[in-house]
């Protein structure tokens, strides 16, 4: 085997695609070649300490989306908001404030002596500053409604101004039922955020959500770092929760259901069945929540290149990737989280795409987005979502990056989800052209399609995945293996840095194959759909 050096896959793409599309066949001249040195550029640049992490609210957040914006103007791209590039996403910043907080969970008449962030966090879902609480606790199981799978845990009961204890994650499988919810697989139910959704639309007051590692996917530090001590962030309007929103661990949880009379086990064994019922603990909230509030305004970057064709340039395909991080927390030792890796590849690959694109346009228009507040949880992608730039009705699909291949080149690519749509086809039509094969499927364990800025496209009828690296590196595979899951260590830690030594041939490719998707997409008979009865299967929403 040849090394997968960045011309050698270059040259081989653009014969190979010559081959694949005799009908609308890339010559040398139209072909779009993402170049590495671009690439290496903006990621270092985006990286660097200069943006300060990139954290929504803060002075870094300005310096990337001006630097997103000139550097879409300098290529050539046209402004996706009427003459501006940016689009306004109104956030409110929360911050928990535990110490002038009184809040206490009482059961048997005494107060649990727990302390925030140790074993419970708390913050309003309603970006209030001041509540006061005297509430009862009712344990609600998984706290689903889920009319496809026959499933409701409320069972109609009043749960207007209580607070809701539950479980994360879904309905296990049985030996009867091993596809209900999915198998082992994550639905959407099992996500936290569809939990405060829930008990929004069913009137409750709060929600305090169990914390297991396994039913959660990550460890309670990850909950500890993002709900103490730090501002969390939730669009302004249209998305506003409960009043309170909050999470205990295992032994909290354990030792309020024993102080409240109850067996935490054997409640957890009724939620697994279809019959569970809401049990009402003889427990309460009390006390005052106090919470610091702002408004923030941050920008969706958002540029497009028209696309050839009279009719088909009015759709168009919107490529994404988020563009915030940490930012800068803490005052003491490195306090810049850089977020090479996550997102700056992404913003930079978008970047190096769009160089391409306007040189070689497509039949169908393509749109640059590069998103606000991901790590706030997918807001500037839910901003877009409920207010367009483009009709969703003529958004033919949506194609997301998030953390891509810093390690090297790959045999196969992630394509998780785009078999929901007819882009399943497609995505390995475009990966058969540059030699590569699917990446096999795994389970989605942790609901991986929820959990990035494609989702607010999907869940408006738009198909959408987000492309992720392979696994089956051309050099060195086990070394490289070890590279790349070297990298948990560094995921949402200051140490996300970016290294000059990486070597960037997997993160063109990942680019390459992103815009040649995108551009198979752009240059399609027609809008590619969802397919009969999946979950999210539904008409691209009207907006
Ligand atoms: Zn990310």
């Amino acid at each position: 085997m040849q090394k997968m050096t960045p011309s050698y896959v270059a040259s081989a793409l653009a014969i190979s695609l010559a081959l694949a599309f005799p009908a609308h066949a890339d010559s040398a001249k139209n072909a779009a070649v993402v170049k590495e040195a671009p690439l290496r550029a903006h990621l270092a640049f985006l990286a660097s300490d200069v943006l300060e992490g990139r954290g929504t609210g803060q002075r870094g957040a300005d310096l990337t989306v001006a630097y997103l914006e000139t550097q879409a103007l300098a290529l050539g791209l046209k402004p996706g908001n009427g003459d501006s590039y940016r689009q306004s996403v109104q956030i409110a910043g929360v911050k928990a404030q535990p110490a002038e907080s009184t809040l206490k969970l009482e059961a048997g008449g005494q107060a649990l002596p727990i302390s925030f962030g140790k074993d419970w966090v708390f913050a309003p879902g309603d970006a209030t500053a001041s509540h006061s609480f005297n509430a009862d606790l009712v344990f609600v199981g998984y706290g689903i409604t889920a009319p496809d799978e026959q499933w409701n845990d409320y069972k109609d009961m009043d749960l207007k101004g209580k607070i809701l204890v539950m479980m994360v994650n879904d309905p296990q499988p049985t030996a009867a039922q091993p596809n209900r919810f999915n198998g082992k697989g994550l639905t959407y139910y099992g996500r936290w955020t569809y939990k405060f959704e829930e008990a929004k639309r069913q009137g409750a007051a709060g929600v305090l959500l169990i914390h297991t590692t396994p039913t959660a996917s990550y460890g309670w530090s990850v909950i500890q770092n993002s709900w103490s001590g730090v501002e969390r962030f939730q669009l302004a309007s249209g998305t506003l929760g409960t009043q309170l929103q909050g999470w205990m661990t295992d032994d909290t949880a354990r030792a309020l259901f024993k102080a409240a009379g109850q067996d935490i086990d054997a409640l957890r064994a009724a939620a697994e069945g279809k019959d569970f019922k809401p049990v009402p603990l003889a427990a309460k909230l009390s006390g005052e929540m106090k919470a610091a509030v702002r408004k923030v305004e941050q920008f969706n970057v958002a540029a497009v290149v028209p696309g050839t064709d009279s009719k088909l340039k009015d759709e168009v395909v919107i490529y994404s990737a988020h563009w915030d991080h940490l930012g800068k927390q803490g005052d003491t030792g490195d306090t810049i989280f850089n977020g090479a890796v996550d997102n700056a590849s992404g913003s930079a690959a978008l970047l190096a795409m769009a160089q391409e694109a306007v040189r070689a346009p497509a039949k169908r228009s393509q749109m640059f987005l590069w998103v606000a507040a991901e790590e706030q949880g997918l807001l500037g992608s839910a901003a877009y979502a409920s207010a367009p730039l483009w009709p969703l009705a003529k958004t033919a699909a949506n194609l997301n990056l998030d953390s891509l291949n810093f390690v090297g080149a790959t045999r196969d690519i992630g394509t998780q989800g785009s078999e929901r749509t007819e882009l399943g086809k497609l995505a390995e039509t475009a990966a058969k052209a540059m030699g590569m094969h699917i990446a096999e499927a795994e389970p989605d364990l942790a609901g991986g399609y929820f959990r990035s800025d494609h989702f607010n496209f999907a869940k408006n009828g738009v198909p959408a995945f987000s492309i992720e690296s392979g696994r089956e590196y051309v050099k060195d595979p086990a070394g490289s293996k070890a590279k790349a899951a070297a990298y948990d260590k560094r995921y949402h830690q200051v140490s996300d840095e970016y290294d000059a030594s990486w070597d960037l041939s997997g993160m063109v490719q990942t680019a390459q194959y992103t815009l040649n998707l995108g551009r198979l997409i752009a240059n399609g008979a027609k809008l590619p759909e969802w397919k009969a009865g999946d979950a999210f299967a539904k008409p691209r929403n009207a907006k």
